[in-house]
Protein backbone atom coordinates (compact mmCIF):
# COMPACT_ATOMS: atom_id res chain seq x y z
CA UNK A 1 0.00 0.00 0.00
CA UNK A 2 1.30 3.34 -1.52
CA UNK A 3 1.88 5.97 1.97
CA UNK A 4 2.21 8.69 0.47
CA UNK A 5 1.37 10.10 -3.16
CA UNK A 6 -0.42 12.88 -5.14
CA UNK A 7 -3.79 10.64 -4.51
CA UNK A 8 -6.13 12.20 -2.09
CA UNK A 9 -8.46 9.76 -2.78
CA UNK A 10 -6.24 6.78 -1.86
CA UNK A 11 -4.55 8.53 1.39
CA UNK A 12 -8.01 8.52 2.72
CA UNK A 13 -9.01 5.42 1.99
CA UNK A 14 -5.51 4.35 3.56
CA UNK A 15 -6.66 6.07 6.48
CA UNK A 16 -9.86 4.87 6.72
CA UNK A 17 -8.31 1.30 6.04
CA UNK A 18 -5.85 1.66 9.07
CA UNK A 19 -8.73 3.25 11.06
CA UNK A 20 -10.77 -0.46 10.29
CA UNK A 21 -8.31 -2.36 11.33
CA UNK A 22 -7.51 -0.76 14.68
CA UNK A 23 -11.01 -1.12 15.51
CA UNK A 24 -10.93 -4.53 15.07
CA UNK A 25 -7.77 -4.97 16.58
CA UNK A 26 -8.88 -3.27 19.90
CA UNK A 27 -12.44 -5.55 20.03
CA UNK A 28 -10.09 -8.88 19.66
CA UNK A 29 -7.84 -7.65 22.39
CA UNK A 30 -10.49 -6.23 24.37
CA UNK A 31 -12.72 -9.59 24.04
CA UNK A 32 -9.00 -11.47 25.25
CA UNK A 33 -8.72 -9.05 27.89
CA UNK A 34 -11.87 -8.86 29.56
CA UNK A 35 -11.56 -13.04 29.38
CA UNK A 36 -8.39 -12.60 31.65
CA UNK A 37 -9.35 -9.59 33.74
CA UNK A 38 -6.57 -7.46 32.61
CA UNK A 39 -8.46 -4.31 32.81
CA UNK A 40 -7.40 -1.90 35.23
CA UNK A 41 -9.59 0.30 37.82
CA UNK A 42 -7.54 3.44 38.47
CA UNK A 43 -9.87 5.40 40.96
CA UNK A 44 -9.98 9.90 41.24
CA UNK A 45 -10.22 11.42 44.52
CA UNK A 46 -13.34 13.60 44.77
CA UNK A 47 -12.94 16.26 47.84
CA UNK A 48 -15.41 18.01 50.32
CA UNK A 49 -14.72 21.87 49.46
CA UNK A 50 -15.00 22.25 53.51
CA UNK A 51 -13.18 19.92 55.33
CA UNK A 52 -11.08 18.75 52.45
CA UNK A 53 -11.84 15.11 53.10
CA UNK A 54 -12.76 12.65 50.33
CA UNK A 55 -16.10 11.73 50.25
CA UNK A 56 -16.33 10.12 46.71
CA UNK A 57 -13.67 8.23 44.33
CA UNK A 58 -14.57 7.76 40.80
CA UNK A 59 -13.34 4.53 39.11
CA UNK A 60 -12.13 5.00 36.05
CA UNK A 61 -10.95 1.75 33.66
CA UNK A 62 -7.44 1.97 32.22
CA UNK A 63 -5.88 -0.28 29.73
CA UNK A 64 -2.57 -1.10 28.27
CA UNK A 65 -2.49 -4.50 25.85
CA UNK A 66 0.62 -6.22 25.11
CA UNK A 67 0.07 -5.03 21.55
CA UNK A 68 -1.28 -2.43 21.05
CA UNK A 69 -0.25 -0.51 24.25
CA UNK A 70 -2.49 2.10 26.03
CA UNK A 71 -5.58 2.23 24.80
CA UNK A 72 -7.46 5.62 26.31
CA UNK A 73 -11.22 5.15 27.67
CA UNK A 74 -11.89 8.10 25.25
CA UNK A 75 -11.06 5.71 22.03
CA UNK A 76 -11.73 2.47 23.88
CA UNK A 77 -15.47 3.74 25.01
CA UNK A 78 -16.86 4.45 22.35
CA UNK A 79 -16.09 0.96 20.31
CA UNK A 80 -17.20 -0.62 23.36
CA UNK A 81 -20.04 0.54 23.02
CA UNK A 82 -20.67 0.41 19.28
CA UNK A 83 -19.64 -3.62 19.41
CA UNK A 84 -21.66 -4.12 22.82
CA UNK A 85 -18.54 -5.27 24.74
CA UNK A 86 -19.48 -2.05 27.42
CA UNK A 87 -21.91 -4.15 28.93
CA UNK A 88 -18.94 -6.69 29.82
CA UNK A 89 -16.41 -3.68 30.95
CA UNK A 90 -19.70 -2.27 33.00
CA UNK A 91 -20.09 -5.63 34.98
CA UNK A 92 -16.09 -5.75 35.27
CA UNK A 93 -15.83 -2.16 37.06
CA UNK A 94 -18.78 -2.67 38.59
CA UNK A 95 -17.38 -6.06 40.76
CA UNK A 96 -14.32 -4.42 41.10
CA UNK A 97 -16.03 -1.29 42.54
CA UNK A 98 -18.22 -2.85 44.96
CA UNK A 99 -15.47 -5.33 45.94
CA UNK A 100 -12.87 -2.20 46.75
CA UNK A 101 -15.93 -0.05 48.62
CA UNK A 102 -16.00 -3.14 51.04
CA UNK A 103 -12.19 -3.14 51.36
CA UNK A 104 -12.30 0.92 51.87
CA UNK A 105 -14.88 0.34 54.56
CA UNK A 106 -13.63 -2.54 56.65
CA UNK A 107 -10.26 0.02 56.59
CA UNK A 108 -12.78 2.43 58.51
CA UNK A 109 -13.04 4.31 55.51
CA UNK A 110 -16.45 5.42 54.57
CA UNK A 111 -17.32 6.56 50.94
CA UNK A 112 -18.80 6.24 47.82
CA UNK A 113 -17.51 4.78 44.75
CA UNK A 114 -18.73 6.43 41.74
CA UNK A 115 -18.90 3.95 38.45
CA UNK A 116 -19.47 5.27 34.70
CA UNK A 117 -22.47 3.46 33.21
CA UNK A 118 -23.33 3.46 29.56
CA UNK A 119 -27.14 4.11 28.26
CA UNK A 120 -26.90 0.87 26.53
CA UNK A 121 -26.09 -0.91 29.86
CA UNK A 122 -29.59 -0.15 30.87
CA UNK A 123 -31.37 -1.08 27.74
CA UNK A 124 -31.05 -4.48 29.47
CA UNK A 125 -34.41 -4.70 31.37
CA UNK A 126 -32.72 -6.33 33.90
CA UNK A 127 -29.73 -4.19 34.65
CA UNK A 128 -30.96 -2.70 37.90
CA UNK A 129 -31.33 -6.57 39.25
CA UNK A 130 -27.72 -7.69 37.68
CA UNK A 131 -26.52 -4.40 39.79
CA UNK A 132 -28.21 -5.43 42.82
CA UNK A 133 -27.21 -8.98 42.14
CA UNK A 134 -24.14 -7.66 42.04
CA UNK A 135 -23.83 -5.31 45.86
CA UNK A 136 -25.66 -9.03 47.19
CA UNK A 137 -22.54 -10.90 45.95
CA UNK A 138 -19.70 -8.70 47.16
CA UNK A 139 -21.34 -7.38 50.39
CA UNK A 140 -21.73 -4.02 49.27
CA UNK A 141 -23.94 -1.49 50.69
CA UNK A 142 -25.92 0.46 48.11
CA UNK A 143 -25.14 3.66 49.97
CA UNK A 144 -21.48 3.35 49.12
CA UNK A 145 -22.51 3.16 45.01
CA UNK A 146 -22.62 5.70 42.66
CA UNK A 147 -23.97 5.75 39.26
CA UNK A 148 -22.34 8.42 36.48
CA UNK A 149 -24.62 9.11 33.72
CA UNK A 150 -23.94 11.51 30.86
CA UNK A 151 -26.95 13.47 28.78
CA UNK A 152 -26.38 10.90 26.18
CA UNK A 153 -28.02 8.50 28.77
CA UNK A 154 -30.87 10.90 30.06
CA UNK A 155 -31.85 11.58 26.29
CA UNK A 156 -32.34 7.86 26.23
CA UNK A 157 -33.94 7.63 29.66
CA UNK A 158 -36.89 10.09 28.76
CA UNK A 159 -37.91 8.07 25.91
CA UNK A 160 -37.57 4.89 27.71
CA UNK A 161 -39.77 4.77 30.91
CA UNK A 162 -37.76 1.40 31.65
CA UNK A 163 -34.79 3.28 32.24
CA UNK A 164 -36.22 5.82 34.34
CA UNK A 165 -38.43 2.72 36.32
CA UNK A 166 -34.58 1.12 37.00
CA UNK A 167 -32.79 4.11 38.27
CA UNK A 168 -35.44 4.42 40.28
CA UNK A 169 -35.78 0.69 41.55
CA UNK A 170 -31.97 1.48 42.25
CA UNK A 171 -32.46 4.90 43.60
CA UNK A 172 -34.50 3.83 46.21
CA UNK A 173 -32.14 0.89 47.47
CA UNK A 174 -29.97 3.93 48.35
CA UNK A 175 -27.82 4.20 45.72
CA UNK A 176 -27.03 7.64 44.17
CA UNK A 177 -27.12 8.41 40.55
CA UNK A 178 -24.58 11.77 39.07
CA UNK A 179 -25.76 14.22 35.67
CA UNK A 180 -22.13 13.78 35.06
CA UNK A 181 -21.03 16.36 32.43
CA UNK A 182 -23.27 18.58 33.30
CA UNK A 183 -23.92 21.87 31.02
CA UNK A 184 -22.39 20.83 28.19
CA UNK A 185 -25.60 19.39 26.26
CA UNK A 186 -28.90 20.53 25.16
CA UNK A 187 -30.94 18.91 27.75
CA UNK A 188 -29.43 19.56 31.03
CA UNK A 189 -31.62 21.37 32.56
CA UNK A 190 -34.76 19.01 32.18
CA UNK A 191 -32.56 15.99 32.92
CA UNK A 192 -32.19 17.41 36.14
CA UNK A 193 -35.77 17.69 36.76
CA UNK A 194 -37.46 14.62 35.37
CA UNK A 195 -34.49 11.92 36.45
CA UNK A 196 -33.45 11.14 39.95
CA UNK A 197 -30.59 12.67 40.06
CA UNK A 198 -28.83 13.54 43.46
CA UNK A 199 -25.36 15.35 41.75
CA UNK A 200 -24.77 17.59 39.33
CA UNK A 201 -20.91 17.17 38.25
CA UNK A 202 -20.53 20.49 36.39
CA UNK A 203 -18.45 19.87 33.13
CA UNK A 204 -14.45 20.45 33.07
CA UNK A 205 -14.84 22.77 30.04
CA UNK A 206 -16.06 25.49 32.73
CA UNK A 207 -13.91 24.47 34.90
CA UNK A 208 -10.65 25.37 32.34
CA UNK A 209 -11.99 28.65 31.54
CA UNK A 210 -12.84 29.80 34.78
CA UNK A 211 -9.89 32.14 35.51
CA UNK A 212 -10.15 33.17 31.42
CA UNK A 213 -13.50 34.30 30.95
CA UNK A 214 -15.90 36.48 33.34
CA UNK A 215 -19.10 35.11 32.05
CA UNK A 216 -17.70 31.70 32.53
CA UNK A 217 -17.88 32.26 36.00
CA UNK A 218 -20.91 33.82 36.33
CA UNK A 219 -22.15 31.17 34.72
CA UNK A 220 -20.81 28.60 36.42
CA UNK A 221 -21.96 30.49 39.97
CA UNK A 222 -25.18 30.10 38.63
CA UNK A 223 -25.14 26.35 37.91
CA UNK A 224 -24.15 25.88 41.18
CA UNK A 225 -27.12 28.06 42.69
CA UNK A 226 -29.38 26.55 40.60
CA UNK A 227 -28.26 23.23 41.29
CA UNK A 228 -28.17 23.77 45.24
CA UNK A 229 -31.62 25.65 44.88
CA UNK A 230 -32.98 22.03 43.53
CA UNK A 231 -31.34 20.34 46.27
CA UNK A 232 -28.97 18.43 44.57
CA UNK A 233 -25.02 18.59 45.13
CA UNK A 234 -23.15 20.23 43.07
CA UNK A 235 -19.62 19.22 41.85
CA UNK A 236 -16.60 20.73 39.98
CA UNK A 237 -14.19 18.44 37.83
CA UNK A 238 -11.66 19.09 36.30
CA UNK A 239 -10.08 21.42 38.99
CA UNK A 240 -6.36 21.77 38.33
CA UNK A 241 -5.18 25.08 40.05
CA UNK A 242 -5.93 26.99 43.49
CA UNK A 243 -7.36 29.63 41.87
CA UNK A 244 -9.71 28.03 40.33
CA UNK A 245 -10.67 26.01 43.53
CA UNK A 246 -10.82 29.61 45.29
CA UNK A 247 -13.64 30.44 43.28
CA UNK A 248 -15.55 27.06 43.49
CA UNK A 249 -15.74 27.82 47.55
CA UNK A 250 -16.55 31.14 47.19
CA UNK A 251 -19.73 29.79 44.45
CA UNK A 252 -20.53 27.37 47.49
CA UNK A 253 -19.60 24.45 45.37
CA UNK A 254 -20.03 21.34 47.48
CA UNK A 255 -16.74 19.34 46.05
CA UNK A 256 -14.13 19.22 43.48
CA UNK A 257 -12.55 16.97 41.72
CA UNK A 258 -9.11 17.52 39.31
CA UNK A 259 -5.37 17.06 39.21
CA UNK A 260 -5.16 20.02 41.64
CA UNK A 261 -6.31 17.52 44.12
CA UNK A 262 -5.31 13.92 42.53
CA UNK A 263 -5.16 12.38 39.42
CA UNK A 264 -6.76 9.59 38.73
CA UNK A 265 -4.64 6.48 40.77
CA UNK A 266 -4.53 3.01 41.60
CA UNK A 267 -6.00 1.93 45.07
CA UNK A 268 -3.14 1.72 47.15
CA UNK A 269 -2.71 5.33 46.17
CA UNK A 270 -5.90 6.30 47.69
CA UNK A 271 -5.54 4.24 50.47
CA UNK A 272 -1.72 5.92 51.39
CA UNK A 273 -3.83 9.54 50.35
CA UNK A 274 -6.74 8.57 52.94
CA UNK A 275 -3.61 7.74 55.53
CA UNK A 276 -2.52 11.08 54.78
CA UNK A 277 -5.73 13.28 54.83
CA UNK A 278 -8.04 11.18 56.91
CA UNK A 279 -6.80 10.57 60.14
P1 LIG B 1 -15.50 11.51 32.62
O1 LIG B 1 -16.44 10.55 33.28
O2 LIG B 1 -15.97 12.90 32.43
O3 LIG B 1 -14.17 11.43 33.50
C1 LIG B 1 -13.30 12.52 33.71
C2 LIG B 1 -12.08 12.44 32.82
O4 LIG B 1 -11.28 13.62 33.03
C3 LIG B 1 -11.15 11.28 33.11
O5 LIG B 1 -10.52 10.90 31.87
C4 LIG B 1 -10.11 11.90 34.06
O6 LIG B 1 -8.88 11.21 34.06
C5 LIG B 1 -9.98 13.28 33.46
N1 LIG B 1 -9.58 14.28 34.46
C6 LIG B 1 -9.74 14.23 35.79
N2 LIG B 1 -9.27 15.35 36.39
C7 LIG B 1 -8.80 16.14 35.40
C8 LIG B 1 -8.18 17.44 35.37
O7 LIG B 1 -7.98 18.10 36.39
N3 LIG B 1 -7.83 17.93 34.15
C9 LIG B 1 -8.04 17.23 33.00
N4 LIG B 1 -7.67 17.78 31.85
N5 LIG B 1 -8.63 15.99 32.98
C10 LIG B 1 -9.00 15.46 34.16
P2 LIG B 1 -10.42 9.40 31.40
O8 LIG B 1 -10.13 8.49 32.56
O9 LIG B 1 -9.50 9.37 30.24
O10 LIG B 1 -11.89 9.06 30.91
C11 LIG B 1 -12.48 9.74 29.83
C12 LIG B 1 -13.95 9.40 29.72
O11 LIG B 1 -14.14 8.03 29.39
C13 LIG B 1 -14.72 9.61 31.02
O12 LIG B 1 -15.06 10.96 31.17
C14 LIG B 1 -15.90 8.69 30.81
O13 LIG B 1 -16.89 9.33 30.05
C15 LIG B 1 -15.31 7.56 30.01
N6 LIG B 1 -14.98 6.43 30.91
C16 LIG B 1 -13.88 6.19 31.65
N7 LIG B 1 -13.98 5.02 32.32
C17 LIG B 1 -15.20 4.51 31.99
C18 LIG B 1 -15.91 3.29 32.33
O14 LIG B 1 -15.46 2.44 33.12
N8 LIG B 1 -17.15 3.12 31.77
C19 LIG B 1 -17.70 4.04 30.91
N9 LIG B 1 -18.93 3.79 30.41
N10 LIG B 1 -17.07 5.17 30.58
C20 LIG B 1 -15.83 5.41 31.10
CA1 LIG C 1 -17.61 10.57 35.10
CA1 LIG D 1 -17.31 14.34 33.44
CA1 LIG E 1 -15.95 13.95 30.04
Amino acid sequence: VREAGGNKIVSLSTATHKALNRKALIEKRLLQALDQKNLKVFYQPQIDIVSGHIITVEALVRWEDEIIGVVSPDELIPIAEETGLINNIGSFMLEKACEQALTWKKAGYDFKVSINLSVREFRDKNMAKSILNTLAKTGCPASLLQIEITEKFALEAEAASSIIQQMRKLENEGITFVLDDFGTGYGSFKYMQILPIDTLKIDQTFTSSLLKSEKTQKLMHGMVQLGKSMGLKVVAEGVETAEQAKLLVTYGCDAMQGFYISKPVTPEEITTLLVQKQS
